[in-house]
């Protein structure tokens, strides 16, 4: 006979650095119920708070808080956010998981079954806390002074500019995916923060597709958090693939 367990410990990949320093990684995480399922039919939440609410309700404990509040889901990284959807999805619903992905030579939807226990996660070092990321720009920016910037200090998104974001997803995915980058830049060369702030997204679109890709390696390639990243063959035509598991689907019961 094996005992009910009804709550489950995580360790988050990167934590929550309070301001006295140290690094809380420790979370526990109670199954999903009736209450939560409801929070995914609410229209108003889906375009904006779903994660938080989500999450605030099956965290019974967050580095040293208990209960939880909806500011503390707010201000984790997405990476422990998206990390922490997982567990939850996994301990409520197992690890098998039907996926779709579309096959980008012909076109055709791929039906996988996933088991989630195979995601590659990456936790930072014990008692390590997340450091800025350095980037140096190929082509760069050139503002109208003349000036060309290329080094940016960039930081990872948290549930803040999540949710600042998520209203434009569905409307300009593009848009929102520079805003988001947008958020995360701390430091672009010798640009102000108001001069960041007022050429905005045109500053992003201005830059070379090759940069874009270099900044977008930056945040998806060795940062901390859950690889989504999927290898899919496409039973139709043979290609093998890069598939990103879709989260969203995460909690899609059948
Ligand atoms: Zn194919």
């Amino acid at each position: 006979m094996s005992a009910y367990q009804s709550e489950f410990d995580v360790q988050l990949p990167i934590g929550i650095t309070p301001p006295d320093g140290g690094v809380q990684r420790h979370a526990v995480l109670r199954k999903m119920r009736g209450h939560e399922e409801a929070l995914l039919y609410d229209a108003d939440l889906v375009a904006g708070r779903l994660v938080t609410e989500l999450l605030k309700n099956c965290l019974v404990r967050l580095g040293d808080q208990s209960p939880v509040t909806a500011e503390a889901v707010r201000g984790l990284y997405s990476a422990d956010r998206n990390y922490l959807l997982l567990e939850l999805r996994r301990i409520t619903l197992g690890d098998r998981m039907p996926a779709a992905y579309t096959c980008p030579r012909c076109n055709r939807a791929v039906q996988v079954q996933e088991n989630l226990s195979d995601l590659e996660v990456r936790w930072l070092e014990p008692d390590q806390s997340l450091q800025d990321i350095q980037l140096d720009l190929e082509d760069g920016y050139t503002d109208r002074q003349g000036t060309r910037h290329t080094a940016m200090t960039l930081t990872l998104p948290t549930g803040v500019d999540e949710e600042f974001v998520t209203p434009m997803v569905v409307k300009d995915p593009l848009k929102a995916q520079d805003a988001l980058t947008l958020r995360c830049i701390k430091q672009f060369g010798t640009l102000s923060r108001q001069a960041l702030e007022a050429y905005g997204v045109k500053i992003l679109r201005d830059l070379t597709l090759g940069d874009r890709l270099r900044l977008q390696a930056c945040f998806n390639g060795s940062t901390p958090g859950v690889n989504f990243m999927r290898q899919v063959v496409c039973a139709g035509c043979g290609a093998v693939f890069d598939g990103v598991l879709d989260i969203s689907s995460f909690f899609v019961i059948g």
